[in-house]
């Protein structure tokens, strides 16, 4: 036999098992953001790599050393992108679709990145996002906030997750509290590891993110950011807080909190869990405020979220929650000889016709009834039907159900639509 190709590591096969939970999960996202009437948008997968440096920032870990950076046949230099928001920014200037105007938009795909795959961290992983333009106040920051908790409420998972907030505040905030960190950090240069001496030179902020806990103990006394914001950034932050109070949604303040991507300003937040180890983070977010500008738009408010679905479904996985997700078969059609063939081939496509998102399997292949019937059990149907030569002469089906001790029943042809709309109801 020849060798067998396998798959790149840390880019995972969705298998049939495994794709209705998916489905499921993004189509919970999808109801969410069209209740708040969000738009989809889509962008490409690859984008110039100049992209990605100049929004992410040339000192950060995805830039660094996680971008997958090829050239194009003609030269240039491409990436697979390792996250939505550059996109979103250069797709909105290139169509117009920012200045002067607000936009509330979200994506959801694979993004990509060079990293040591593990349980939660995938080089291959899917994102879904949302991106709002055009709004300055807290209140807009406390809408993206309220969307997360939604999603966890359809999900189950309210009570497996916390938010974490902070504001970076300014630029101007942040580079003095840069030489205060940087000073404190220096004073206590022989209790970092050799990553945050480094990043104490180019991007300390990073320093504050450290999973080390010797560098973490050595942060004890670090001054907190908090107490370097402006006036407005401060009152912003309050006025998000005190939103989120008065809308019941808990959280907690993280001066530590930087997030790793270098266009945050002001407010920071993260939903984090205990329930998958250290790849704790499910979603994270914040302010960008001078990223449009940054990338030859015109100043433009912006503030958005991504979340990791790879750590969203390991979660309902881990926590058992996805017995709401629905069988891929509602309902099997068995034949019984060449007669009841033709018979069932029809009956099916006429429940499709009659039951709009039914889901109705024809068994294929032949075979006797013991076997047919092994066949729908393990497709997952409530109910069989069963079509053998007596049943087509009579006009009649018979129905099996196959999750409950019901007895077996037979029903006239004319009768069976909506005796299954009924059933298949419930
Ligand atoms: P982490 O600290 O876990 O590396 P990050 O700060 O790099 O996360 P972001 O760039 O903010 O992550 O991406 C938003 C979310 O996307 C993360 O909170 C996480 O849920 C998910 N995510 C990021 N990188 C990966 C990855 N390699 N594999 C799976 N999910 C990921
Ligand atoms: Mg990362």
């Amino acid at each position: 036999m020849a060798k067998k190709i396998q798959a790149i590591r840390g880019m995972n096969d969705c298998l049939p098992e495994q794709s209705g939970l998916w489905q499921w999960v993004e189509n919970n996202i999808r109801d969410v953001v069209a209740s708040y009437g969000y738009q989809e948008i889509r962008m490409p997968i690859v984008e110039s790599t100049d992209l990605f440096k100049r929004s992410i920032g040339e000192v950060t870990d995805i830039v660094e050393k996680e971008m997958y950076t090829f050239d194009d046949r003609n030269g240039d230099s491409l990436t697979l992108r390792p996250e939505g928001t550059a996109s979103c920014v250069r797709a909105g200037n290139e169509h117009g679709l920012l200045y002067n105007q607000q936009q509330r938009l979200w994506y959801m795909g694979p993004m990509f990145r060079h990293e040591r795959p593990q349980k939660g961290r995938y080089r291959q992983f899917h994102q879904f996002g949302v991106e709002v333009f055009g709004l300055n106040g807290p209140d807009i920051d406390a809408e993206v906030i309220l969307m997360t908790a939604r999603l966890w409420k359809a999900f189950g998972i309210s009570e497996h997750v916390t938010l974490e907030l902070n504001s970076l505040g300014s630029n101007e905030a942040r580079a003095n509290y840069r030489n205060a960190l940087v000073e404190y950090l220096m004073a206590r240069e022989e209790l970092l590891d050799e990553d945050s001496k480094r990043r104490m030179q180019t991007n300390p902020l990073r320093v504050l993110d450290s999973k080390n806990p010797q560098v973490q103990e050595a942060l004890a006394d670090a001054p907190s950011l908090m107490e370097y914001l402006d006036e407005e950034s401060r009152q912003h932050f309050q006025g998000l807080c005190e939103r989120l109070e008065q809308l019941g949604i808990q959280y907690r303040v993280n001066p530590r909190l930087v997030r790793g991507l270098d266009y945050y300003n002001r407010t920071v937040f993260e939903w984090v869990t205990e329930s998958l180890g250290s790849q704790g983070t499910v979603c994270a977010g914040g302010r960008y405020d001078g990223l449009v500008e940054q990338l030859g738009g015109h100043t433009t408010p912006a503030v958005g979220f991504a979340m990791g679905m790879e750590r969203l479904v390991l979660m309902l996985e881990t926590l058992s929650l996805t017995s709401a997700v629905p069988q891929p078969v509602d309902v099997y059609v068995t034949a019984l000889g060449e007669m009841a063939e033709l018979a069932a081939t029809q009956i099916s496509e006429q429940l499709r016709d009659q039951l709009p998102g039914v889901r109705v399997q024809t068994h294929c292949g032949g075979g006797n009834f013991k076997k047919q019937m092994k066949r729908a059990d393990n497709s997952g149907a409530a109910v069989a039907l069963i079509i053998g030569e007596n049943e087509v002469n009579e006009g009649v089906v018979g129905v099996k159900y196959l999750r409950d001790n019901a007895e077996q029943q037979t029903l006239p042809r004319v009768d069976l639509a909506s005796h299954l709309a009924t059933l298949l109801a419930k």
